[in-house]
């Protein structure tokens, strides 16, 4: 057994397949000849959250507001900051190189793009297969047939294991990216922006296949999304970030039945409601996300919300939880009492 890599799973049930802790990502800005630090990019600033066994949590918020960052960060693609990552109960950020890649069994990611994710000159069944080389699994008969189940599985046909991507459409070519996110049997799959790039009937077909799947496997994802009404469908929680901070975290009914941070309540107004009779007001935030590299003080939300206070300038709102198991980082937003939170322990 590599070095990385639970010896027995049975020690790990109860225990969340991913918990995150004040994780933190900033990158110096550097400028002139010497290239000196000038300034951080704070794209990550004291995210926590975890994920239990078989369960989904979305990620949500505009492009740049650090999501991806934290997807990256959580398996080391880009070293963290600050804080605690732990896999299973390991804590994954004090693994040498070597541990880390054989944990990297546990925890595969899919990027966003099918397109550019893939390598163009390898046939799909060297990509699907890569990881399985990579980590000395099986022989080459071995690896070819599971290659050949993996295809089968996420619906391409064995006989197209010798195309290339550019063969594949971008609905096959993200199957590709889960058959070889699939290839180590992971716990956890890490999507980042997994359908974003797809067209929305492709989209529903790839989001069915992720949940096929994990009704199959057990498997936990971190499903990132700029859109709420696409982790709606796949997600049991959905944390929802503003610029490097996660501003609400809830049960995705409550978060959507009941959203209490005007951030959530903004980005909620514009998912079109199916029934024509029923009509979202819309809340359309004004403006951009502001740079990460000087975010405004106090809620960084400030800029943009229209409930802001003078107080919304200056401190910075703590995530506390507004209701039973529902959090949010907004003045507005009174904590439960002691009181309540003891009763629902009991
Ligand atoms: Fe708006 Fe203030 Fe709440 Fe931030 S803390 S979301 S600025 S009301």
């Amino acid at each position: 057994m590599p070095d990385g890599v639970l010896e027995n799973p049975a020690a790990t049930v109860g225990v969340p397949v991913l918990e995150v802790r004040d994780l933190k990502k900033h990158f110096p800005v550097r400028k002139g000849l010497l290239r000196s630090v000038t300034g951080h990019v704070y794209a990550v600033d004291g995210v926590s959250f975890s994920i239990a066994r078989g369960q989904t949590l979305g990620l949500v918020g505009e492009s740049g507001c650090g999501k991806s960052t934290v997807a990256r960060a959580v398996i080391r693609l880009i070293e963290p900051t600050s804080g605690e990552v732990r896999i299973l109960g390991r804590d994954i950020l004090s693994l040498n190189k070597e541990e880390m890649r054989a944990s990297r069994r546990q925890a595969q990611i899919i990027f966003q793009d099918p397109f550019s994710s893939l390598n163009p000159r390898m046939s799909a069944g060297e990509i699907v297969g890569e990881p399985l080389l990579v980590h000395h699994t099986g022989s080459n008969k071995e690896r070819q047939e599971k290659v050949a189940a993996l295809f089968d599985r996420v619906g391409l046909r064995a006989s197209q294991m010798n195309s290339l991507p550019h063969q594949f459409s971008g609905g096959q070519r993200q199957r590709i990216g889960i058959a070889r996110a699939l290839a180590l049997d992971p716990q956890l799959i890490i999507g980042d922006e997994p359908v974003s790039a797809l067209d929305v009937s492709i989209q529903a077909q790839v989001i069915n296949l992720l949940m096929d799947l994990q009704a199959e496997k057990n498997l936990s994802y971190l499903f990132i999304a700029h859109d709420l009404a696409v982790v709606e469908h796949i997600s049991h929680r959905v944390a929802v970030m503003y610029l490097g901070r996660i501003v609400e975290h809830a049960e995705k009914r409550a978060l959507f039945a009941n959203p209490q941070h005007p951030y959530t309540e903004a980005l909620l107004s514009a998912v079109p409601v199916p029934n024509p009779r029923l009509k979202r007001q819309k809340r359309l935030v004004q403006g951009d996300v502001p740079s990460p590299i000087n975010p405004p003080p106090g809620c960084h939300f400030h800029t943009r919300c229209p409930y802001a206070t003078e107080q919304c300038k200056r401190d910075v709102p703590p995530l506390v939880e507004v209701a039973a198991d529902h959090w949010a980082a907004c003045h507005l937003r009174k904590p439960l009492p002691a009181s309540v939170l003891s009763d629902a322990g009991d």
